[in-house]
């Protein structure tokens, strides 16, 4: 049934529309080899750690890829954005989750946590991407996913709003249901991209304030740094 699919409609790789083989899924083995990893963990000079340094305590922040308007990462997170792809989310999470458990950024992390989405956006898109990326980090790194974390409130949306703005624009959109769960845990926030910080700041800001006890990774698909 399927090679019968295959012969009418071909699955192709997202990047370079080349016809899938049957163990591809989404991207062909060369496009997946040559997505722009950032390797902040082995480089000294730590641009998403250094983001958040001195304004929230975390364990880690990461970020798999790099983002750059136009490049195949923006348009393969335009596709799950915007295009009903949830999909092509859940694979891609599960490729940064393995890596992730080999190279070690994941280590000593009991749980992922997916940035939320307010329920009325969530209804419209009829997913969260963030939640398609953690759940393929699980799937890859064989964490739990925890969804402790709510947007209480709708946001606007920030493309052109000052770093300012954008920090004030997210100030109480997250509220934290059942944060004893989280006292003592090694969370890791999961996000798609992070391009000020402001969502993963405001996030983190909520979960810190609720469950003190709790500590935190931050970890991005995508990041423009
Ligand atoms: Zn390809």
């Amino acid at each position: 049934m399927w090679r019968a699919l295959d012969i009418l409609f071909p699955r192709l790789c997202r990047v370079c529309d080349t016809p899938l083989a049957d163990d591809e899924e989404h991207l062909c083995a060369l496009c997946q080899e040559e997505l722009p990893r950032s390797l902040y963990h082995l480089r000294e000079h730590h641009p998403m750690e250094e983001r958040f340094a001195g304004i929230i305590p975390f364990v880690r922040a990461d970020s798999w890829l790099l983002y750059s308007r136009g490049s195949s990462v923006a348009d393969m997170i335009h596709d799950f954005k915007y295009r009903r792809m949830p999909s092509l989310a859940r694979s891609l999470g599960r490729m940064m989750g393995e890596e992730y458990m080999v190279c070690g950024v994941l280590g000593g992390v009991d749980a992922l946590m997916p940035v939320p989405m307010h329920w009325w956006k969530r209804a419209c898109r009829g997913y969260n991407q963030a939640e398609e990326l953690a759940l393929g980090v699980r799937e890859g790194a064989g964490l739990p996913v925890i969804t402790n974390l709510r947007a209480v409130r709708p946001h606007r949306t920030q493309t052109s709003m000052t770093l300012g703005g954008r920090v004030r624009n997210m100030r109480g959109v997250f509220g934290v249901s059942r944060p004893e769960e989280l006292d003592g845990r090694h969370v890791c926030l999961v996000d798609d991209v992070c391009t000020t910080g402001s969502t993963l700041l405001s996030a983190a800001e909520a979960l810190l304030a609720a469950a003190p006890g709790c500590r935190l990774s931050l970890l991005v698909m995508a990041s423009t740094v």
